[in-house]
């Protein structure tokens, strides 16, 4: 079995192994500068937290994008941004194609379906169509509804509540130091604060962001312990795919060493969480890293596409898990 070198992270890594707590910033930083040659070690312990706090079973989403594009944000990473010249333009999708997209990720055994929209927050118009969009999946598809649909004023997070969306996700996309370089429009802190509303109204929180945005080793383990602060059920780690039209348009991709180091350090920091492939991961880690990370602390899958990328096919993610022999479940009700 791979070992870590330093005897003091190793220590450290074991004590996240046995209390469960999760890894200081200071120690998650040194596992994000561990030399190529320990990251198999570093993936291995992140593995045996994961198998320790979470267990082997795995959950599969699937996510559908209500309203595409057009959004008056500014995130540099985002090809769905009305400021940048990107290709992706705003289009709506109606109530009987999202039930369609909800049973057909309901087929491939998934049990989360989040629907998503690109937007500040939300207006009355998509507050209208998400109303009747959850109604018509509930009715129809057996699948946990989430949602994801910017900055919310206290009533709609309530109203979200009530609807029975049960996971609401709002990244906080990368350490609070770094997060003014990538985004202008609004504030780290409007997004902690929907944090706080959803966590309030008894949602279950899904928040992570975006490696490879031209953030610091520092700034990364900042993020972690920031992620750490907040508590989340679930940290979706999505990779930069940097997208044309962009700011970030020319920003290089992660290596997979680098994506593969910080897969083990956000584990260790965040033991009991579900830590879901989201991402970028494909043009990132390609086939073998994808093996890698689901034997290094990730528990969780986003299956099919994504909001302006192609993922790899559900098929192949299935087989994958079946072959490493880790169930398909719905993880916030067993963890
Ligand atoms: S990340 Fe979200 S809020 Fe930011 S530009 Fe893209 S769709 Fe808008």
């Amino acid at each position: 079995m791979p070992e870590l070198t330093d005897p003091s992270l190793a220590a450290a890594a074991d004590a996240v192994l046995r209390t469960g707590t999760g890894l200081a910033q200071a120690d998650v930083l040194r596992v994000l500068r561990l030399p190529d040659a320990e990251v198999p070690a570093a993936l291995d312990i992140a593995h045996r937290v994961r198998m320790r706090w979470c267990g082997p079973a795995v959950e599969v989403e699937g996510i559908v994008s209500v309203k595409t594009g057009g959004c008056p944000e500014d995130c540099h990473f985002c090809a769905q941004s009305g400021l940048f010249a990107s290709p992706v333009r705003a289009v709506w999708l109606d109530v009987p194609a999202l039930v369609e997209a909800a049973r057909q990720t309901a087929a491939t055994g998934a049990t989360e379906f989040c629907i998503v929209a690109a937007v500040r927050g939300p207006d009355e118009k998509l507050m209208a169509q998400v109303r009747a969009g959850v109604a018509a999946i509930r009715a129809a598809v057996d699948i946990n509804v989430a949602a994801s649909l910017g900055i919310l004023t206290p009533a709609q997070t309530d109203e979200l509540a009530a609807l029975g969306v049960h996971r609401y996700n709002h990244n906080l996309e990368t350490a609070r130091s770094y997060f003014p370089a990538v985004v202008t429009t609004h504030t780290w802190e409007q997004r902690r604060d929907t944090l706080r509303l959803v966590r309030d109204a008894g949602l279950e929180v899904c928040c992570g962001g975006i490696l490879g945005l031209g953030e610091s080793l520092e700034q990364r383990a900042e993020f972690a312990a920031q992620l750490s602060e907040v508590d989340p059920h679930e940290v979706p780690l999505n990779f930069l795919n940097p997208r044309p039209g962009t700011p970030l348009g020319e920003q290089p991709v992660l290596a997979p060493r680098d994506a593969l180091r910080a897969i083990a350090a956000f584990r260790l920091a965040l033991p009991r969480t579900i830590l879901r492939y989201a991402g970028g991961r494909e043009i990132t880690l390609g086939d073998l890293g994808t093996r890698d990370g689901l034997l290094g602390g990730v528990n969780a899958v986003i299956v099919g596409n994504y909001l302006t990328t192609l993922g790899r096919p559900a098929a192949d993610d299935l087989a994958l898990l079946a072959e490493l022999s880790m169930p398909v479940t719905a993880l916030s009700v067993t963890l």
